[in-house]
């Protein structure tokens, strides 16, 4: 048996209709000191201390950059505990009790749209920065790095793709606020200064286009168009994504850049435009709760909410005596975790809660698919096999390194082996 597969259930229908929930004055807000980017960090309050709505509170301390950590409520600092970040490490986090009055730091004001046309690139680059803006698809890369690249870009895409099963974020965003994208998409070919934008999104999404384009009329002087790329999985991936939008052809690991494009995704666009626009750092985000074992709903919440309460309002665990498989993030992609005191992040975009199945794994039946599904054309079940005699030098020459995770080998496998698990693995001893 030898099967291919690039088409998955996506499982976003039912979750797609759910009405969003605004649970924006969780008593107690936490901001983790680090990140898996940034490996150290500190903050620059002390408990007493009364914080404002977009106030620096720290600094994340990456190996090449710097990331700003700011209040998303006002209130006092009361201290520090442990909870769960987005990598599912257990890390330090500033607590900040809600004075639910939401005052606005000094430094949030408007801009004008003629302050906006004076901006230079390095004004644009620095809103950027200061903002602390990160690729909020999951990536977490500073989205300030991506603008300040020498190369001349022709074109900037703005990702809405979302392949990944039970994510909606993104679609949620581009059904209510396809304006702001737009505008983040302007700001960022001029920080570039591209004089071209292309809003990916999937074929299927006819609402989608017909709200982006509507949205677009109001933008005739700029070159943006929308275009469809396929619904199979990963068509997310940049490297796919482009090819199919653009027609070019990347080569895995070399910088867009140098091929006169930038990819952002259609929330961190959104979040340039508010960087830009309204001096605002990322307040909020949507984030969805979803599986067998749990209420499934929608929460439209501050950063720096707990997962726990939200799960609390959401009605609770279903079937409570059955253990859990709980994954942050897609089911393809996420991060397994064993505690649900998870603090949402930027880049925390939902949580599955899926009753235990014990599924055993089975010997490897030697039937390819998952050589011939995988995306980057390498192969698991070697990788699986070196990986297990912890042989390095196999490992580099069947190229681990390219696995970009997305699950489908695991997915494939009649055998239920967790080839994915063995790629990360494989990754990390390859690297040491
Ligand atoms: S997880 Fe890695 S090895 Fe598996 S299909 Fe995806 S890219 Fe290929
Ligand atoms: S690891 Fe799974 S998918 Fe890959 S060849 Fe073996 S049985 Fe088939």
């Amino acid at each position: 048996m030898i099967a291919k597969t690039k088409y998955i259930p996506d499982g976003k229908k039912a979750l797609k209709e759910l009405p969003i929930l605004h649970y924006l004055d969780a008593e107690y807000v936490y901001y983790p000191v680090t990140s898996a980017r940034c490996p150290e960090g500190e903050t620059c309050v002390r408990g007493g201390q009364f914080v404002k709505v977009g106030e620096v509170v720290g600094t994340r301390k990456g190996a090449f950059f710097e990331q700003p950590m700011h209040a998303t409520v006002s209130g006092e600092v009361v201290g520090y505990e442990k909870h769960i970040d987005n990598s599912g490490k257990l890390v330090d986090c500033l607590i900040v009790k809600n004075d639910r009055k939401y005052a606005l730091h000094e430094s949030i004001k408007d801009r004008t749209d003629e302050e906006i046309d004076a901006l230079t690139k390095e004004e644009f680059i620095q809103i950027v920065k200061d903002a602390g803006l990160v690729g909020l698809g999951g990536s977490a890369f500073p989205t300030y790095i991506k603008l300040e690249t020498k190369d001349p870009i022709q074109v900037v895409i703005a990702n809405g793709v979302e392949c990944e099963p039970n994510l909606i974020a993104d679609y949620s965003l581009m059904m209510n606020n396809p304006r702001e994208i737009i505008k983040g998409l302007i700001y960022a070919m001029k920080a570039s200064g591209a004089p071209k934008g292309v809003i990916a999104i999937k074929k299927k999404y006819k609402e989608i286009e017909e709200r982006l384009k509507f949205a677009l009329q109001e933008f005739t002087e700029y070159d943006i168009q929308v275009v469809k790329v396929g619904n199979f999985y990963p068509q997310g991936w940049e490297i796919s994504m482009i090819k199919e939008a653009l027609g070019i052809k990347i080569p895995q690991g070399e910088l867009l850049s140098k091929y006169g494009v930038l990819n952002f995704n259609v929330s961190t666009l959104q979040s340039i435009y508010n960087a830009v626009k309204k001096r605002l750092p990322v307040l909020e985000r949507l984030f969805t709760i979803s599986g067998d074992g749990v209420q499934n709903k929608s929460f439209r919440a501050r950063i720096g909410t707990l997962v726990s309460d939200l799960i609390e309002l959401a009605g609770g665990y279903k079937e409570e005596e059955q253990s859990k498989v709980m994954i942050l993030g897609g089911p393809m992609m996420g991060t397994n975790i064993q505690r649900d005191d998870v603090v949402m992040t930027h880049t925390t975009t939902s949580l599955i809660v899926l009753n235990e199945k014990v599924e055993k794994e089975e010997p490897c039946v030697h039937c390819a698919s998952c050589v011939y599904s995988c995306p980057v054309e390498i192969q698991p079940v070697q990788i699986m096999n070196a990986y297990k005699v912890r042989d390095k030098d196999a490992l580099k020459m069947l190229e681990v390194n390219k696995c970009i995770e997305c699950g489908l080998c695991s997915f494939v496998c009649p055998s239920k082996i967790h080839l994915t698990e063995y790629m990360r693995s494989g990754k990390r001893f390859a690297g040491k």
